[in-house]
């Protein structure tokens, strides 16, 4: 059987698979993740959920090429609707946005009851997911950040929320809306890619700054200026805390 090729994001994600572990990844596209997770014997059993025709049949080929189809289940449907009730342990969401993964948790949010653990990879708006699983009883236990082709991904990891289970927003000068947008794992791990993203931030900043100066009324060039300059400050702040201060202990 030939093996898969992952890239490094994937293959991070797929790290945090606890061996033995049944799963779904939902939004599989080409079912990469499944079918490395099921040739290297680290799932016993997947499904690969895509809302998308496209996806949906590459998946398809790729399981039925790696003759895997009796273990990796290709279904098409939104979100978690793709999974039945105690069918899998683990959840894998990678490669969307934040606020579409939130979508998805929510409206499939009766399937996650028996659910161990949550990986999730949002492209963007990781502070909508953090800010859902914090309010819906989920804990954060892991988070880790990396670069690849000039992306910066973050990778969070959640399980249910135990009642003497460490609570990653405790013991952190820093408010739970600031640790949403920052990682609270993150934020204590302080890894070097973590600097390098506050950094491409406040370029980000400033150059919407710079860009300002071209809307002609007064009054609404000065309230997005006062926000983007407080927005500014806050990420001054935090790249301060990256470069003076030592990892947290954890
Ligand atoms: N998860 C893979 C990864 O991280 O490399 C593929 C990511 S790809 C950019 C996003 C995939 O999510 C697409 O195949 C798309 O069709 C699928 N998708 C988007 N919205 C979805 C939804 N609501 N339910 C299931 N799949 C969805």
């Amino acid at each position: 059987m030939n093996s898969v090729i992952l890239s490094n994001r994937l293959k991070t994600i797929a790290s945090y698979v606890p061996n033995g572990k049944k799963i779904a990844d939902i939004g599989s596209d080409h079912a990469l993740l499944p079918n490395y997770l099921v040739i290297n014997q680290i799932a016993p059993f997947a499904i690969a959920g895509d809302v998308n025709e496209g996806p949906l049949q590459a998946a398809k080929r790729q399981v039925q090429q790696y003759g895997l189809t009796n273990q990796i289940s290709v279904r098409k449907g939104n979100g978690l609707e793709v999974i039945q009730e105690n069918e899998v342990d683990v959840i894998i969401i990678a490669g969307m946005g934040g606020a579409l993964i939130v979508e998805i948790l929510e409206a499939g949010k009766e399937k996650l009851s028996t659910i161990e653990r949550l990986i999730l990879q949002p492209n963007i708006g990781e502070e909508l997911v953090r800010k859902w699983l914090d309010q819906n009883h989920w804990q954060i236990v892991d988070e880790t950040i990396l670069e690849e082709n000039g992306k910066i991904y973050e990778i969070i990891i959640a399980e249910p929320k135990r009642i003497n289970g460490e609570d990653p927003y405790l013991g952190v000068e820093r408010t739970k809306e600031e640790l949403y947008r920052l990682g609270p794992v993150l934020w204590r791990k302080r890894p070097a890619i973590l600097l390098k993203k506050w950094q491409q931030e406040a370029k980000k900043i400033d150059t919407i700054i710079k860009q300002l100066d071209q809307i002609s009324n007064d009054k609404e060039r000065e309230e997005k200026l006062e926000k983007f300059i407080t927005k500014k400050n806050w990420i001054s702040g935090v790249l301060k805390c990256l470069l003076k201060d030592k990892p947290l202990s954890k």
